[in-house]
């Protein structure tokens, strides 16, 4: 183990825990993580949708509140998608983002993370997790299952910040699901790592805690891919006496992940 991971597992307050798993995907570029112009798994046909015609301008006239169906995204491609995001209004937190949080990471990922919002540095700078304290805590926490960042491919089940660092509200989280899924169909993950209640209980459509979803294996209904459920750093941070938890969630998406190869 490098001195770096050291650091990362000295970071997390679990200093034991020995990285087992080889490297599952190629590490690619770090300038390859913007937006890298690769074929994605699902493929599909670039469709442009005119936010306009969809009503998604956030400079025209006052928004009605979106009905909360299921919109199709399904022929989105990667670009299609984040600018459609880009311009979404379909709820109240579109009028105080800076801009909007689309994911980041390897593409061709395995291993999907799925946050909950931006706070105000991803807000800022358009990335999840980069902040310095708790984007570091859940580098280290996949660091330790064998998976820099630029292994994974990372979002948020939010693409906009909530005001006050507040939780996201049901109706937010719907409104924001249909890109989330249609991420998932792009990507296509081998497994998902939800962090924190908010993306688990959006993506298992549930309002059961987080307390009892976390150390089960749970299916994406829309896609039959494997949910692994664990604490947000934001929580570990807070009560460090649950990071031995998270680390039982962590070798649970590990073995699972290891089965699904
Ligand atoms: N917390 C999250 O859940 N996601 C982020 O991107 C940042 C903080």
């Amino acid at each position: 183990m490098s001195n770096v991971q050291h650091q990362y597992l000295d970071a997390l307050g679990i200093t034991r825990w020995v990285i087992r798993a080889p490297a599952v995907n190629p590490i690619i570029e770090t300038s390859a993580l913007i937006e890298p112009a690769v074929e994605t798994k699902a493929g599909g046909a670039a469709l442009m949708h005119s936010a306009a015609a969809r009503g998604l301008n956030k400079t025209s006239a006052p928004q009605k509140k979106p009905a909360l169906v299921s919109r199709d995204l399904s022929a989105f491609d990667w670009t299609a998608l984040r600018e459609n995001i880009a311009q979404c209004g379909l709820c109240d937190l579109s009028n105080s983002r800076k801009q909007t949080v689309f994911g980041v990471g390897n593409q061709q990922a395995d291993w999907l993370v799925v946050g909950e919002a931006p706070g105000p540095d991803e807000d800022a700078q358009g990335e999840p997790f980069v902040n310095r304290i708790n984007g570091q805590l859940l580098d280290a926490m996949l660091l330790a299952i064998g998976l820099p960042r630029a292994q994974v491919y990372m979002t948020n089940s939010l693409k906009c910040k909530p005001p006050n660092n507040r939780d996201a509200k049901a109706d937010e989280a719907a409104c924001c699901k249909p890109y989330l899924l249609q991420q998932i169909n792009l990507l296509q993950p081998k497994i998902i790592l939800a962090i924190g209640r908010i993306p688990a209980q959006q993506l298992l459509q549930t309002d059961t805690p987080l307390e009892r979803l976390r150390g089960q294996v749970h299916t994406l209904s829309e896609f039959g891919i494997p949910v692994i459920a664990t604490y947000h750093p934001d929580h570990l941070l807070r009560k460090p006496i649950a990071k031995r938890k998270a680390w039982d969630d962590l070798k649970l998406a590990l073995s699972v992940y290891k089965q699904a190869q």
